[in-house]
């Protein structure tokens, strides 16, 4: 009998692992997880240098304090395989929109401000603000190809997408000083994507208006709604490709769905991801602790809850480990499932957020 159970079992399981392979997609990810434990996630950059025994030994003390998974910012295959080795997810950070790689062999692919300036001539603000219009037809093609290949890896278990909007149209208030900007209204030269071909993809669906002759163009809402989508767009195309690999996509986003929308365009409850992080770095808004709180419920309500918000805490930010723990709080209290940290924590931090999230 229990030699029939066993072949049984042994016959079922090929069959029970396809069911869970063709399930929902992100099924065996823990960053669409709405239900286990507070998730604990961190923002890396990895290098070729750092050695496999350097690697081993940082993800044995973060899987210890109950790291979930890592965001490596590039593909150093022994820092995922070690992170992997230890019970962390691996997922890859990829730059999306703001792309001075791909500008520099397809100048053709840059936004354009306003004021004709195209960013691969001109990039505001600093030297790598390069981006892409999201309606040029190679831009999605590009990114979904490059995604792809990132798929095919086994050692990558998912992407993070940063970047994934326009350029800031308007800076966090706390910038403002060191660029030297005020930003009290929208300035034509941060102000993107003016393109021929965007303008008369608008054109086409709203009466012929050309959106460069609009007295006012930050006050028309179709203008806006239309850009929106655009990256939304550009997002689903992605989506599409990870999740025929099974594997699940998350962003970085700006801290609440009505600054995304406002600073950099960026209407992320609506982008098809499994997971969001917002970077509710409160020191970039002249915010308190307690504000990380309010944004993380924005975010939440926004999405009726229907997926996971890591809350995005800028280490720096905080002026003490009493303060980062009260971060640590304040989104969990607004309906966070978890953090991401940005950068890379000290022990004591470690150790101070993993004790608030248990
Ligand atoms: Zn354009």
């Amino acid at each position: 009998m229990k030699h029939l159970k066993l072949v049984a079992l042994l016959l079922l399981l090929p069959m029970l692992l396809c069911a869970q392979k063709r399930g929902k997609h992100a099924a065996s990810s823990h960053i669409a997880d709405m239900k286990g434990a507070k998730k604990l996630w961190i923002w890396m950059n990895p290098s070729q240098a750092t050695t496999v025994q350097q690697y081993d030994s940082l993800f044995s003390i973060w899987a210890k304090y109950g790291v979930t998974g890592v965001f490596f910012e590039s593909d150093v295959e022994k820092a995922f395989r070690s992170a992997k080795r230890h019970g962390l997810e691996a997922h890859r950070w990829m730059w999306t929109m703001n792309r001075g790689d791909i500008l520099a062999r397809h100048p053709e692919m840059a936004a354009v401000s306003r004021t004709g300036k195209s960013t691969a001539e001109n990039p505001p603000y600093v030297n790598y603000y390069r981006w892409m219009c999201p309606s040029y037809p190679g831009v999605a093609d590009t990114l979904a190809r490059e995604v792809e290949a990132l798929c095919k890896k086994d050692y990558i278990d998912g992407v993070h997408l940063d970047y994934v909007r326009f350029c800031d149209v308007v800076l966090p208030v706390t910038l403002w000083k060191g660029y030297g900007i005020e930003q009290k209204e929208e300035h034509g030269e941060y102000d993107f994507c003016y393109c021929e071909r965007c303008r008369k993809a608008y054109a086409d669906s709203h009466n012929g208006v050309d959106p460069l002759t609009m007295q006012f163009p930050d006050q028309s809402p179709s203008w806006r709604a239309f850009r929106y989508q655009q990256v939304v767009d550009i997002v689903a195309k992605v989506c599409q490709v990870a999740h025929s690999y099974r594997k699940p996509v998350s962003a970085a986003v700006f801290p609440t769905p009505e600054v995304a929308r406002r600073l950099v365009r960026q209407d992320w409850v609506r982008f098809p991801i499994d997971a969001v992080c917002p970077m509710v770095y409160h020191s970039f808004y002249d915010e308190q602790p307690s504000w990380i709180r309010t944004a993380v419920r924005e975010g939440v309500d926004f999405m009726g809850n229907k997926k996971p918000i890591y809350a995005g805490l800028f280490l720096s930010g905080f002026k003490s480990i009493d303060e980062l723990r009260l971060g640590v709080r304040m989104a969990i209290e607004g309906g966070a499932k978890g953090v991401s940290l940005f950068a890379q924590p000290t022990l004591d931090e470690l150790k101070a957020v993993s004790a608030e999230l248990k």
